[in-house]
């Protein structure tokens, strides 16, 4: 094991400062039991640690740092705005700038505000969504993380109650009373509750693409359901790209799938690494915010020239020639070998991967034995022909029973594999996030030849697994 004497002395101290030590509790590596490792730096695809420890990064700051740390054209673009002051509480021109190349890549987009982060985003295009419609009624799926937005906090990626329980202490039962919980990919669920509900439902809200359980693609039916559904019931549509913006597809999932949102909000990559939020969509809707409209929404830092600088440049390297599309096949490239690694070394895994994300979902012993008995019998018959039963059944793994949909299947998958997966990892050098539940991220600055060393490392801790 590396030596982490010295984030191990750190984290003591955060802990008499700050709750539990972190700002975040993602960070605090209470998934996989252990403490977290303290950084000092990033190079590129590289986390460096106050210990001097080297890390092939995969978390990449939960998604933001897609073109790795410290890329020259980012850290000059925000030095070169620092130098001219670092906030104005008035218009600046950058805030054109991005809101022009965000308007230009997702065409659902004709206006967009910016905000500080992504759960700023959200609680506002919800406020929006409702003031425009002068309903009440939120519908969120279980499993979907949009913020520690309070009406959005209830199976928030760790809770499979299936009535606006919330889940934690302090959000009030007044709070996520309007709050409709269904099961993500689930089509007769959605349909069920718009015949019962339609009139009095505000908005939808999604991730197209899920992250924030894993990653776990939203099913084009699904999705086009709600589309379809929304627009009959004079409902908005909201689809949550804070994550899946700039990673599930270059202009996000909604453009991967082909479905107009009404409205879209964004986070994470589009801040090159500041803290940065932003909601936009139909202007229709949009003009409904102060000043033009009633629907109040404000902030003292919104628009910070910084953030939109560090957005500007991020952007402008992202979306340059064949980066995004090279991106997406290292990304291909490493689900394909870990899963590859995983079946040799007989760990039953199902790995899901589009775009820059993807997750390795480890399989429970249940899900395992299931499927040894369905080996055990070898075949079955179908219309009378006799056909052979094979477990692989598409490019992304396991057979399609297994196929992780929602959180229901997710919330079975074996976390304590994936803790010792994940030690094993961090040991040979590479950071993966630390919970089952979390996707990993591919960025511009890997190499082929660091994901082939990434597969390889993965093979020897897959046969420590077993
Ligand atoms: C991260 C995330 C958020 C919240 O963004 P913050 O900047 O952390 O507030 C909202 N929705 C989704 C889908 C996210 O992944």
């Amino acid at each position: 094991m590396p030596e982490h004497s010295k984030s191990e002395a750190f984290f003591s101290e955060a802990k008499t400062l700050i709750p539990g030590g972190v700002n975040s509790p993602a960070r605090a590596f209470g998934a996989v039991g252990g403490n977290p490792v303290f950084i000092d730096s990033g190079e590129g695809a590289y986390l460096v640690d106050v210990d001097g420890n080297r890390y092939l990064d995969y978390v990449q700051s939960w998604g933001p740092m897609i073109l790795g740390y410290a890329h020259l054209k980012v850290t000059e673009a925000i030095q070169s705005t620092a130098a001219k002051g670092t906030s104005f509480g008035a218009p600046t021109p950058q805030e054109n700038e991005l809101a022009k190349t965000l308007i230009d890549l997702y065409p659902p987009i004709e206006k967009i505000r910016f905000v500080n982060s992504g759960t700023e985003a959200v609680m506002s295009a919800i406020r929006l969504a409702r003031g425009y419609t002068g309903r009440d009624k939120i519908v969120k799926f279980i499993g979907n993380y949009h913020g520690h937005v309070d009406s959005l906090l209830v199976a928030a990626g760790s809770s499979a109650a299936t009535l606006g329980v919330p889940n934690s202490p302090g959000v009030t039962s007044g709070a996520v009373q309007d709050t409709i919980l269904l099961p993500y990919n689930d089509v007769q669920a959605i349909k069920d509750t718009f015949q019962k509900q339609g009139s009095e439902i505000a908005a939808v809200i999604v991730e197209p693409v899920a992250g924030n359980m894993g990653c776990v693609i939203g099913n084009s039916n699904f999705l086009y359901e709600l589309r379809h559904l929304t627009q009959a019931n004079d409902a908005v549509l909201i689809f949550d790209e804070v994550l899946s913006g700039c990673r599930a597809g270059k202009a996000g999932a909604g453009q991967r799938f082909s479905i107009t949102p009404d409205i879209t909000t964004l986070g994470k990559v589009i801040g090159g690494g500041l803290p940065v939020g932003a909601y936009g969509g139909k202007a229709e809707i949009m003009d409904n915010i102060l000043p033009v409209g009633k629907v109040f929404q404000a902030g003292t830092l919104s628009g910070n020239p910084l953030a939109m600088a560090a957005g500007i440049a991020t952007l402008q390297v992202l979306l340059e020639g064949s980066t995004f599309s090279l991106l997406e096949r290292k990304c291909a490239m490493l689900a394909e070998g870990l899963e590859d690694e995983a079946r040799n070394a007989g760990i039953p895994v199902y790995v899901e991967q589009i775009g820059s994300m993807m997750t390795l979902f480890f399989l429970s012993d249940e899900a395992d034995r299931d499927d040894a008995n369905k080996n055990r019998q070898g075949h079955i018959s179908v219309n009378g022909a006799v056909v052979e039963l094979t477990t692989a059944t598409s490019s992304t793994g396991g057979c399609l029973s297994r196929k992780i949909t929602d959180w229901d299947s997710v919330s079975r998958c074996n976390t304590e594999r994936y803790a010792k997966y994940f030690w094993g990892m961090l040991e040979r050098g590479f950071y993966f996030p630390c919970s089952q539940f979390e996707a990993f991220f591919m960025s511009v600055p890997i190499t082929e030849k660091e994901i082939a060393a990434t597969i390889e490392a993965a093979g020897e801790v897959f046969k420590t697994l077993k």
